[in-house]
């Protein structure tokens, strides 16, 4: 079982992904995570994405699906994965559907999760992170409606898309997650 939560950032894919695994005892990949891992380590890649990340812009496909190949190889997540932030543009769809397809799997079920612009900026200022500025935040919504909303269309496409509203309390946005989601898990 491969799930993607899908939303803008400040939507609460993270909190919810967390929750998630617990249920689904599935692996959880954020790529925001994992590169926020590399820039307080400051390894190479950290040092080469630092400025990237602070400036709210995506970092490129190549260095994405790098760190993804290598995650997919971990024993973790050989019983399937929850990912969190990525794929945010299409050819980072693209490619991810050819890494699971090279291990006979697929993305089964891509669910979004939709809060209001507003909404999305006041509890992004409220969490505090260096990259949460409101200019920085400002621009994040920007890629995210450019960059990253059109990969939507290519999942409805393939009827793998579903919504939930996540403009509600953290409980409430992981029953209806769970709702949708527990009974895609039964039938793979
Ligand atoms: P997140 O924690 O998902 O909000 O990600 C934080 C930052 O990491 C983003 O603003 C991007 O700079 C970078 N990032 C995370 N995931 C991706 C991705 N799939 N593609 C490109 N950049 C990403």
């Amino acid at each position: 079982m491969n799930i993607v939560l899908f939303g803008p950032p400040g939507a609460g894919k993270g909190t919810q992904a967390a929750l998630l695994k617990e249920r689904l005892g599935l692996a959880h990949f954020s790529t925001g995570e994992e590169f926020r891992r590399h820039i307080a380590n400051n390894t190479v890649l950290g040092q080469q994405i630092r400025g990237i990340v602070e400036s709210g812009a995506l970092v490129p496909d190549e260095i994405v699906l790098a760190v993804v190949r290598a995650a997919l190889e971990a024993e973790d997540y050989r019983r399937g994965c929850i990912f969190d932030g990525f794929p945010r543009t299409l050819q980072q769809a693209h490619a991810l559907d050819e890494l699971l397809a090279q291990l006979g799997r697929t993305v089964d079920a891509v669910v979004t999760i939709e809060v209001p612009e507003d909404e999305l900026v006041r509890r992004m200022l409220s969490r505090g992170r260096s990259d949460d500025t409101e200019a920085v935040i400002r621009e994040r919504l920007r890629v995210y409606r450019e960059q990253t909303a059109p990969v939507l269309e290519y999942y409805a496409r393939q009827g793998k898309l579903h919504t939930v509203d996540g403009n509600a309390p953290i409980e409430d946005v992981y029953s209806s997650l769970a709702e949708l989601i527990i009974p895609l898990t039964a039938t793979s």
